[in-house]
């Protein structure tokens, strides 16, 4: 059992890189962006509630999201989780320690993607052309993101730090070319098992 957080800035290709963890471990992808996302899309309670925080680019309440995520998880089991865009505050990680722990399980890495911001801001510019997501294709809500990002989420690296669990990896370069940078990383964790 392997339990990853995939860590990174908006636009550092996590749910990219989180598709080919998928495929090529077996682990269960768990995105609170695209569960809030299908939540929107079905029109649920939980759905209206998030769309106003995604739309401005700010962070969904920590009580909504964390308990839609222990939800999500208790519903599929397997080899493990990569947690994509979840923890994103200090106490979303706190919380998925205890849950975890509650079911006799821990997270054994988190994998940093590390991107300039130049770049982030080019890729999300980019990516607004095809994901037909609101957030994307606003220039000041892509700047509340990174903000948000700096403020609230990147202190959730150092709770992995203090763990030693934080695996920085170079977020620079083709898909498939990060996507082996990632994948030493996960390889490794498999041999300490
Ligand atoms: P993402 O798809 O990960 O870029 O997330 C899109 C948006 O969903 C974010 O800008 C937040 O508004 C919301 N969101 C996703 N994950 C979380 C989270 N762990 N905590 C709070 N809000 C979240």
């Amino acid at each position: 059992m392997k339990n990853i957080v995939l860590f990174g800035p908006p636009g550092a290709g996590k749910g990219t890189q989180s598709a080919h963890i998928v495929q090529n471990f077996g682990l269960i992808h768990l995105s609170t962006g695209d569960i809030f996302r299908d939540n929107i899309k079905g029109g649920t309670d939980l759905g209206n509630l998030a769309k106003g925080f995604m739309d401005r680019g700010e962070l969904v309440p920590d009580e909504v999201t964390i308990q839609m995520l222990e939800s999500e998880a208790s519903k599929r089991t397997g080899k493990g989780y990569i947690f994509d865009g979840f923890p994103r505050t200090p106490a979303q990680a706190v919380a998925l320690d205890s849950f975890l722990a509650s079911k006799g399980q821990q997270i054994d890495a988190m994998i940093a993607l590390e991107v300039p911001e130049a770049e982030l801001r080019t890729r999300l510019a980019g990516r607004a052309e095809t994901s037909g997501r609101p957030d994307d294709a606003n220039p000041d809500v892509i700047q509340n993101r990174i903000d948000v990002y700096h403020s609230e989420t990147a202190p959730v690296a150092e709770h992995y730090r203090s763990q030693n669990k934080y695996k920085g990896v170079d977020g620079l370069g083709g898909i498939e070319e990060i996507f082996e940078r990632i994948a030493v990383v996960v390889a490794a964790l498999s041999e300490t098992a």
